[in-house]
C-alpha cells in the first residue's frame, strides 16, 4: 500500500465499554485510565457510532443532529454532573449510512436524543477533546437479542470505513445487590462466575449462548435483570471477523454486582 493513497489499512476495531457509576465520567481511576490508554492506543477514527444501555426505547434510531446535546439521564447525584458537557459534533451522513445499511428495517433520523451518560461518561476519557463526531444508535426495547446480534452484523462494515463502533453498557448489571459506595464489597458469585463464563465464550467466538442470553442455567436472571446494560455488547461482537483479534482493556466487578468488563474487538 502507498502511503497517502487514502485507503484504510486496517479496520477499526470495535469496544464495549463496562461504563458502571455515572460518576466515572468525572473520577479518575483504573477503569477511566484504561479508557483513556485505549483512545491513544488505537487508529483515530473518522466518526464514533456509539450504542448506549441508556437509549432503550421501542425504535431503532439514529440522533442526526448536526450539534447533539449531552443529555444528563439520571437523578440524584452531585451538581458537578450535570454540568459536564460533551460537546462532539454529530454526522448527518453517518445516520444515514446506517439507515441505508439497515434498510429495509425502519430507523428514524432522531432530533430529539442527544449522546446520554452512557456515550459521554466513557468518550470524556477516551476523547475529551470532544473533536470526533458521534452518532447514537438507539437499541430497539421490543425485540430480542438475534435482531440486537443481526443489526451489529449489518453495520460491521462501517469498521471499514474509518468508523469506531462502541457499545456501552455492563455485561452484568445488577442495582438492587450494588453496594452505593457505602464499602468496598467482594463481588458476589455469580456475578463473577456470568463475568467469566461470557468472556471465555467471547474469547471462544461462541456467540450463540451470548445472543441466547436469557437460557437457564446461567446465572442470567441475576447478572441481567433487565437486558439494556447487556445488549450492547451483542452488537459489539457481532462485528467480529475471522481475522480480529480479541482483548479486555478494562476489567473489574464494581460495587459487588456490576461487571466493569471492556470488550474490544479487532
Ligand atoms: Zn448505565
Amino acid at each position: 500500500m502507498v502511503p497517502g493513497d487514502g485507503l484504510m489499512t486496517s479496520p477499526m476495531p470495535a469496544v464495549f465499554f463496562g461504563h458502571g457509576n455515572p460518576m466515572n465520567a468525572v473520577l479518575h481511576n483504573g477503569y477511566t485510565d484504561a479508557w483513556a490508554a485505549l483512545g491513544r492506543q488505537i487508529p483515530r477514527p473518522k466518526a464514533i457510532l456509539c450504542v448506549s444501555a441508556h437509549w432503550f426505547v421501542p425504535e431503532t434510531g439514529v440522533t442526526v443532529a448536526t450539534a447533539p446535546r449531552t443529555v444528563h439521564d439520571f437523578g440524584g447525584f452531585p451538581a458537578e454532573l450535570y454540568a459536564v458537557k460533551y460537546p462532539a459534533p454529530g454526522d448527518p451522513e453517518l445516520a444515514r449510512r446506517v439507515q441505508s445499511l439497515l434498510a429495509p428495517l425502519p430507523v428514524k433520523l432522531d432530533q430529539s436524543w442527544g449522546l446520554d451518560h452512557g456515550t459521554w461518561s466513557v468518550l470524556r476519557h477516551v476523547y475529551p477533546d470532544a473533536d470526533i463526531p458521534v452518532v447514537q444508535l438507539s437499541i430497539d426495547e421490543r425485540q430480542p437479542g438475534s435482531f440486537h446480534y443481526e443489526i451489529g452484523e449489518r453495520l460491521a462494515p462501517l469498521r471499514e470505513e474509518g468508523v469506531l463502533i462502541g457499545g456501552s453498557g455492563n455485561l452484568v448489571h445488577n442495582l438492587r445487590a450494588y453496594a452505593w459506595g457505602r464499602h468496598i464489597v467482594e463481588p458476589y458469585e455469580w456475578a463473577v462466575r456470568f463475568e467469566r463464563q461470557t468472556r471465555e465464550m467471547i474469547g471462544a467466538r461462541e456467540h450463540g449462548p451470548l445472543v441466547d442470553y436469557e437460557q437457564p442455567g446461567r446465572d442470567a436472571r441475576l447478572s441481567i435483570p433487565t437486558p439494556d446494560h447487556y445488549l450492547p455488547l451483542l452488537y459489539v461482537i457481532a462485528a467480529r471477523q475471522e481475522r480480529d483479534a480479541v482483548s479486555f482493556p478494562a476489567e473489574g466487578v464494581d460495587g459487588g454486582s456490576i461487571s466493569m468488563l471492556s470488550v474490544m474487538i479487532g
